[in-house]
């Protein structure tokens, strides 16, 4: 497993991998393990204590590195399509990434925090070339990155877009950010081909918004809607989460409030909310929250409320990211668990049968050292626990660009801001 970004790993490794290709793949594994950033899983092997508490992470072999550090390219370019064709995913679209992370470090956003620092190639010599290239080939183009606004030559790159030579081409972006949306943005935008923008505001409580650090007030969301309205865009697309760590039953309905708010106010604009549930993502503050349970009562709630008033409401499905948590907080004995499901359907009653019969039948995983490992933990502590901050993490041996020093700290910023609006209410 490579680490980190292609550009830099992709080049070393391929090297190495030309070097050494005559030996015996156990030969070439220690190998590679030595190259910065590459993570050999077989190479490592977990200590757990008498209860079954991982307590390390190891290299097994002597000279291999105790942790992998995740790569980072700094240079002038992001990625590009280098094939464009219409049996892709997105059919026939030339996608230029122009920025790569977000500053906006939003607790629980692994976009910002696992690819720091925010990198943006410059216009003249990064992206203006990289889409120049694309549209040779078709006359669509996509525009990418965790938030695309956030690249502080965007609004150059879109009037260079407007120009005549560019009338047939069609745009799309993905999320922008509310507080960047002006109505010169959506105009062009809207002569393009785009209908819509979207924007993610996490929550319509302004409590939430600062737990997780989002730093987005009302009047910016109202008057974002508004320019979408009047640059003739006809439809706005928020994102939202529910069941984020310290948020309470009025949170949810601030976010009922603020859409019909919206819908009344901004008329003929057709409002979509996409909603998920929270789930920790790995080295981002909230790395040691679970997922809450309320979670799938609250995303029934904002449809019971919202879809009778006109609002399309896409909420994701709890069950699916409750697989989605079970895959990311477990260690290696998650191992049979998958193999098991594999099959069946894929459904969170198919994984909880599976996580049941293995743990109940005690039947321990023989990795490669037929090292025997103990009992899978319950279904509660490894899915809705808070983790301590103590706990060995299953992915403490991988580092990511922040020490968790400064995960913690983050994560206590969001205890406080809860804790003040507490005591202001
Ligand atoms: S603004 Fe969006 S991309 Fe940036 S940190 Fe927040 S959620 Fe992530």
């Amino acid at each position: 497993m490579l680490l980190g970004d292609g550009e830099i790993l992709l080049p070393k490794f391929i090297d190495q991998v030309l070097q050494v290709q005559h030996l015996p793949r156990v030969e070439q594994l220690p190998i590679f393990a030595q190259i910065e950033g590459v993570y050999v899983p077989s190479l490592y092997a977990p200590k757990y204590s008498c209860n079954g508490e991982l307590i390390a992470i190891e290299g097994i072999h002597a000279g291999i590195p105790t942790s992998i550090t995740k790569q980072t390219w700094k240079g002038n370019t992001l990625s590009y399509s280098k094939v464009i064709t219409p049996d892709a995913v997105w059919q026939n679209i030339h996608m230029v990434e122009i920025v790569r992370s977000c500053p906006e470090l939003c607790r629980f956003c692994l976009a910002s925090y696992l690819t720091l620092p925010f990198r943006s190639p410059s216009l003249e010599d990064g992206l203006i070339p990289a889409v120049e290239k694309g549209l040779t080939a078709t006359k669509r183009l996509g525009l990418l990155g965790a938030s695309v606004t956030q690249h502080p030559q965007f609004f150059d790159l879109l009037h260079w877009l407007n120009h005549e030579r560019f009338e047939d081409i069609r745009l799309s972006v993905s999320s922008v950010r509310a507080s960047t949306v002006t109505s010169t943005m959506t105009k062009i935008l809207s002569r393009r081909g785009c209908k819509s923008i979207t924007m993610a505001i996490e929550s319509g409580s302004e409590k939430m918004r600062s737990v997780v650090n989002k730093k987005l007030s009302e009047e910016e969301i109202f008057d974002s809607a508004q320019y979408a309205k009047e640059g003739g865009l006809t439809g706005l697309k928020l994102y939202g989460i529910v069941g984020l760590p310290m948020e309470e039953e009025t949170d949810i309905e601030a976010t009922v409030d603020l859409l019909l708010r919206l819908k009344r106010k901004i008329s003929g604009l057709r409002f979509t909310l996409g909603v998920s549930t929270f789930v920790p993502k790995a080295h981002t503050p909230f790395q040691w929250c679970g997922v809450r349970p309320e979670a799938k009562d609250r995303l029934k709630v904002l449809t019971k409320k919202l879809k009778p008033n006109g609002i399309q409401i896409r909420p994701e499905s709890y069950g699916g990211s409750v697989i989605q948590a079970l895959l990311s907080r477990s260690d290696r004995r998650i191992a049979p668990v998958i193999a098991l499901v594999r099959g069946s359907q894929n459904s969170l009653g198919s994984w909880k049968k599976a996580y049941r019969e293995i743990r109940e039948k005690n039947i321990s995983n023989l990795n490669e050292l037929t090292m025997s490992l103990p009992k899978l933990p319950s279904w509660e502590e490894v899915i809705h626990k808070n983790w301590d901050h103590s706990q060995v993490l299953p992915w403490a041996h991988l580092q990511g660009p922040l020490k968790k020093e400064i995960l913690i700290q983050h994560q206590q910023q969001a205890l406080n801001h809860h804790f003040e609006s507490n005591q202001e209410k």
